[in-house]
């Protein structure tokens, strides 16, 4: 699992989708004011330079922020997209080069209230002294964060239910270890016990390999089961025989009110914007 860095991807296509949906989780949750707990089981390094060896390397922010912030003045851009430029645009700084790309735990941080908590949960030991140090280097004063050097699946549970119940909780592993598609869904299965009504999102790559087609289904069933409403949006941005990730998907249970509705907003844009030789598609669905 540690030859995986999220370096190496931070800011393509599967970021924007997943970072705009979180975003956008977050500020509808944020429309009551109880506290939120903000939980970030695979938190990465937190804070990423498009223009270190990683990224240079992959290229993939190109198909994906580099694209999209090449069009932050266009008229096409929804209320939402525009806002997370606008956070990305914050982070930069020379104003019109992108090169600072913000991860989760950035925009956790972010959008993050005086009454909220943060919990970021890191497993590699190379990244995780790095997401230490961009969070401290961020951190005002009585925020209450915490940072764990430890395993996301496995150490959820001691943040459930939490004080306030309400949370929103983000299970983005890599997936390069086929074992993290059964981690995802025991993880769910644990915590969904202890608090059902938590908001779950939960990133996962669209790929043709059985254990990712498969994935979805077994995410439906476990929500019927516990009869708990869900939301799954995917994008493609490519064909499937292209190089590289071509899509990708999230899941979230107990979605927030007008979730769906901003997403189908957002996803036609972003699928314009960001798609390849014309092969781009989107889909939003829930439960019946
Ligand atoms: N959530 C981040 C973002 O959106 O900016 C990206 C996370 S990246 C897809 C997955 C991260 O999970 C990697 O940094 C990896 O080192 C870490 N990781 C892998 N297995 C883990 C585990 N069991 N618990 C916590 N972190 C883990």
């Amino acid at each position: 699992m540690f030859s995986y860095r999220h370096g190496f991807h931070a800011g393509n296509h599967a970021d924007v989708l997943k970072h705009l949906t979180l975003l956008t989780c977050l500020e509808l949750l944020h429309k009551k004011e109880t506290p939120l707990m903000l939980i970030d089981t695979h938190a990465g390094a937190g804070i990423y330079n498009l223009q270190d060896r990683f990224a240079t390397t992959s290229q993939e922010s190109e198909e994906g922020i580099l694209k999209l912030f090449q069009m932050r003045s266009s008229a096409l851009l929804t209320n939402s997209i525009r806002h997370y430029l606008q956070i990305i645009e914050g982070l930069q700084t020379q104003s019109n080069q992108l090169e600072i790309y913000p991860g989760s735990p950035y925009l956790f941080w972010q959008s993050m209230r005086s009454l909220d908590k943060l919990r970021l949960m890191e497993l590699h030991p190379t990244d995780f002294p790095v997401l230490k140090s961009n969070i401290e280097s961020i951190q005002r004063k009585r925020q209450d964060i915490k940072i764990d050097l430890t395993n996301g699946f496995t150490h959820l549970k001691a943040y459930l239910p939490p004080l306030s119940r309400r949370a929103l909780v983000l299970i983005d592993p890599s997936y390069e270890d086929k074992a993290d598609y059964h981690h995802v869904i025991q993880t769910l299965q644990e915590s969904i016990k202890r608090f059902s009504t938590g908001v779950y999102v939960i990133w996962y790559p669209v790929l043709s390999r059985l254990d990712a087609t498969e994935f979805p289904e077994r995410l439906k069933k476990l929500c019927n089961e516990c009869q708990l409403p869900w939301l799954k949006a995917e994008l493609r941005i490519k064909g499937h025989q292209e190089l590289g990730l071509s899509a990708s998907g999230v899941w979230v249970i107990n979605p927030p009110w007008k979730l769906k509705e901003s997403l189908e907003l957002d996803l036609p844009v972003l699928q314009s914007i960001l798609e390849i030789a014309g092969m781009g598609q989107h889909s939003i669905t829930n439960q019946e």
